[in-house]
C-alpha cells in the first residue's frame, strides 16, 4: 500500500517507534531510522528491514534534542531517499518526580525531545510535501496528551502540547494533500514503560509481575498492555486510503484509560 512512499520515524531503534518502522516497511515503505542505541544492532534492524520487505533503509543518528540535528535529519532523509512523505515524531523520554522537585534540565530536555522536535521536523519537512502535495504526518501523544498524572510535569506538558500543534498544523494543511494526526497510547510494555515498573517493584519491594499488574489496575481498564504492533496497525492505518479525510485528531489507543 505504501510502495515508493519514504517515511521517517524518529526514535525507530526501540520500542513503539522501531514497530512502526516495522509496520510501514512491511507496507513497502522506505524507512529513515533514528534514534540511539547499539551500533551493531541499529545496522541489524535496518538490514533486516530492508531484506524482508526490499525498501530502502537508512539509519540517521540525529540528536532530536538539538533543532539543527532535526532539520539536517529531514534534509538528510530528502537527499537519500528523495522525499519525506510520512513523518512520524515518536523520540521520546521520561522522568518522574514532583513539580518542586523536578529538575530543571530534565524539564528542558523533555520539552526539546517529546515536544519542540516534533516542531523543528515538521517545519523542515513541510515545503517538500507541500510542493508535492502529498504527506502524512503523525505524531506519537500519549494518553498524558489528554489526561494527567503525577510526578510527570514535564511529560504531560508536552504531550499536550503535541496535542495542540497537530491540530494546528492539520488546520494548516487541510486543503493541501497533507494530514497530521497524533496517536495516543496508554501503556505499552517498552523499556520506557520497563523501567517504571522496575521502580514500582524496587519501591514496593514487590515482584515485577505484581508491580506489572499494579500499573495497569491504576489508569487502563483492559489490564492489558497495548503492543507496538498495534501501534504500528494504527499508524498504517492513519497512512491508508480510508483516512485520507482524518486529520487533526488524537487517536487513544489506551484499554479505555481516557474513557473513565
Ligand atoms: P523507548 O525508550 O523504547 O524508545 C524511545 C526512542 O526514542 C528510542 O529509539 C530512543 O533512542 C529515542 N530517543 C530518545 N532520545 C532521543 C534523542 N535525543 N534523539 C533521538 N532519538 C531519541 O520508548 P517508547 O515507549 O517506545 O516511546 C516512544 C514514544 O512513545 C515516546 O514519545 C513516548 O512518550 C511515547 N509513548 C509511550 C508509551 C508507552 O507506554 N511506552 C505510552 C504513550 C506514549
Amino acid at each position: 500500500m505504501l510502495k515508493g512512499r519514504n517515511a521517517v520515524v524518529t526514535g525507530s531503534t526501540s520500542g513503539i517507534g522501531e514497530g512502526v518502522a516495522r509496520a510501514l516497511a512491511a507496507q513497502g515503505a522506505n524507512i529513515m531510522l533514528n534514534g540511539f542505541g547499539d551500533a551493531a544492532a541499529i545496522e541489524k534492524l535496518r538490514a533486516e528491514l530492508a531484506a524482508k520487505h526490499g525498501v530502502q533503509v537508512f539509519y540517521n543518528p540525529a540528536d532530536l534534542s538539538k533543532p539543527a540535528e532535526c532539520a539536517a535529519l529531514i534534509a538528510d532523509a530528502e537527499k537519500r531517499l528523495g522525499s519525506v512523505d510520512i513523518l512520524v515524531n515518536n523520540a521520546g523520554i521520561q522522568h518522574v518526580a514532583p513539580v518542586d522537585e523536578f529538575p530543571t534540565e530534565k524539564w528542558d530536555l523533555i520539552i526539546a525531545i517529546n515536544l519542540s522536535s516534533a516542531f523543528h521536523t515538521i517545519h523542515a519537512a513541510l515545503p517538500g510535501m507541500k510542493k508535492r502535495g502529498y504527506g502524512r504526518i503523525i505524531n506519537t501523544g500519549s494518553t498524558h496528551g489528554l489526561v494527567a498524572s503525577a510526578n510527570k510535569v514535564a511529560y504531560v506538558a508536552a504531550k499536550h502540547g503535541i496535542v495542540g500543534m497537530t491540530k494546528v498544523v492539520a488546520l494548516e494543511t487541510a486543503t493541501t494533500g497533507i494530514t497530521c494526526n497524533a496517536i495516543c497510547p496508554g501503556w505499552v510494555l517498552t523499556p520506557l514503560v520497563q523501567k517504571q515498573i522496575d521502580a514500582r517493584a524496587a519501591e514496593g519491594k514487590i515482584d515485577i509481575k505484581t508491580a506489572e499488574h499494579n500499573l495497569l489496575a491504576e489508569k487502563q481498564p483492559s489490564l492489558r498492555f497495548t503492543k507496538v504492533e498495534d501501534i504500528g496497525g494504527v499508524a498504517v492505518f492513519l497512512c491508508s486510503p480510508a483516512a485520507q479525510n482524518i486529520t487533526g485528531i488524537s487517536l487513544p489507543v489506551d484499554g479505555g484509560w481516557t474513557a473513565q
